[in-house]
């Protein structure tokens, strides 16, 4: 949206006296609010992604490259052209953990490096290397400003970058593909759309960082569900009518016990999953530890009780399969079948269900009912839903 946004900009012959005042300050601004933020969330990933994508930006306003093939500003570019995909393409294969390893530091170092040997590319000795950047394989119907080895290492980034992407689907990492084709066609374009396309790469890194912080915030790492910080927000948004459900997993310290907390997380997940299926607009949320809670907007609780108990039936008639630890500390009451490390574990879940009592009830107040009502399903023996009186 943003490059597109940019490009219709670019393209608009009335907004052209309004781009060019615009763009020096841009980058400045992008770039200067983008550092802080990445040093404060200490993300060095986007830290040095953005002092390259601005470093770039800058050489190419200060060495224009429209001169003759030999010119400076001309080997500027063709250097930049190979060595900004390049750059951007490691960094997205570079973790916070791994910056910190040798091949991050080799990284960096090279990255640190790249302006010295840009200049070096000035010396006479070298104009065979600053021929090669601009090498003409196959020549090719349509003019592109970028030289051929350049366009061919471009393919090859965007694909790594791609690839990284689909190992690792985080906000960040696509966001540094689409930073790599903001790139591509900020090369291809002249001052200002150079300038223009560059920051605006960088302003796609600086919102997927306020975008995973928030995401920090407001979701679950374990089970992806909405967090409680959430239901609290949501609780606020309600309508009149809604129920409130909360759902506890039965005897979920023993699962522990017998098969490993990492079995637990793993459980969690797949309960997690499952409620995102909940039918009847039920939103769930994790609201900590092994608890969860589901909410209907605009339903009554008789409305969402059929919801709820196709929901614990669900979870009852599900096998689980965990991979099981080795030897479990404790030996397991009824001896699970287990094939190959792989175990699978029957689950239940109690359910306790409230509405608000009168209009405008305190939604914390129906949370408490809900959670009463929960109480009573589990004294009951387990594995029921109960609603509040
Ligand atoms: P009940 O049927 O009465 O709910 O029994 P229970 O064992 O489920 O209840 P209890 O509250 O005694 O134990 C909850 C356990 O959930 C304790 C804790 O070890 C486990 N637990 C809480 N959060 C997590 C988590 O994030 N991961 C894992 N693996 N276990 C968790
Ligand atoms: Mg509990
Ligand atoms: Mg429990």
């Amino acid at each position: 949206m943003l490059l597109l946004g940019a490009t219709v900009i670019l393209q608009s012959a009335s907004l052209r006296e309004t781009v060019a005042a615009f763009a020096p300050v841009y980058p400045w601004v992008i770039f200067g609010v983008g550092l802080l933020l990445g040093w404060r969330f200490k993300r060095r990933q986007l830290v040095v992604s953005l002092i390259v994508l601005f470093a770039a930006e800058r050489a190419l306003v200060t060495f224009s490259p429209d001169a003759g093939p030999s010119s400076i500003g001309r080997i500027v570019f063709a250097a930049i052209a190979l060595l900004l995909p390049l750059d951007l393409a490691a960094l997205a294969w570079l973790t916070e953990r791994s910056l910190s390893a040798w091949t991050g530091r080799v990284v960096l170092g090279l990255i640190l490096g790249e302006p010295l040997a840009i200049a070096l590319l000035m010396r006479p000795e070298l104009a065979h290397v600053t021929q090669a950047l601009q090498h003409v394989f196959v020549p090719l119907g349509v003019s592109l400003k970028l030289p051929q080895p350049a366009l061919l290492v471009f393919l090859a980034a965007i694909v790594l970058a791609t690839m990284r992407f689909v190992l690792r689907p985080t906000v960040i990492q696509s966001s540094l593909a689409w930073t790599l084709i903001a790139v591509f066609l900020g090369l291809n374009g002249d001052n200002p759309a150079s300038t223009v396309y560059l920051t605006t790469g960088g302003l796609v890194l600086v919102i997927s960082l306020i975008e995973t912080s928030h995401r920090m915030a407001f979701s679950d790492e374990l089970t992806g569900l909405p967090s409680r910080r959430a239901l609290t927000a949501a609780l606020m948004r309600l309508p009149e009518l809604y129920t409130a459900a909360m759902i506890d997993i039965d005897h979920f310290k023993k699962l522990n016990d017998e098969h490993g907390h990492a079995a637990g997380d793993q459980v969690l997940r797949l309960i997690g999953s499952t409620l995102t299926r909940t039918e009847g607009g039920g939103r769930p949320f994790r609201y900590g530890g092994e608890e969860f809670a589901v909410l209907f907007p605009g339903k009554s609780s008789e409305e969402a009780l059929p919801y709820l108990e196709d929901l614990r039936e669900t979870i009852e008639a599900s096998t689980f399969i965990v991979r099981g630890r080795n030897r479990p500390k404790v030996r397991p009451e009824k001896p699970l079948r287990s094939t190959r490390g792989q175990r699978r574990v029957a689950i239940t879940v109690s359910i306790g269900v409230a509405e608000p009592e009168a209009s405008g009830a305190d939604p914390e107040d129906v949370i408490r009912a809900a959670d009463q009502a929960l109480y009573k399903a589990k004294r009951a023996g387990r594995n029921r839903v109960f609603v509040a009186e």
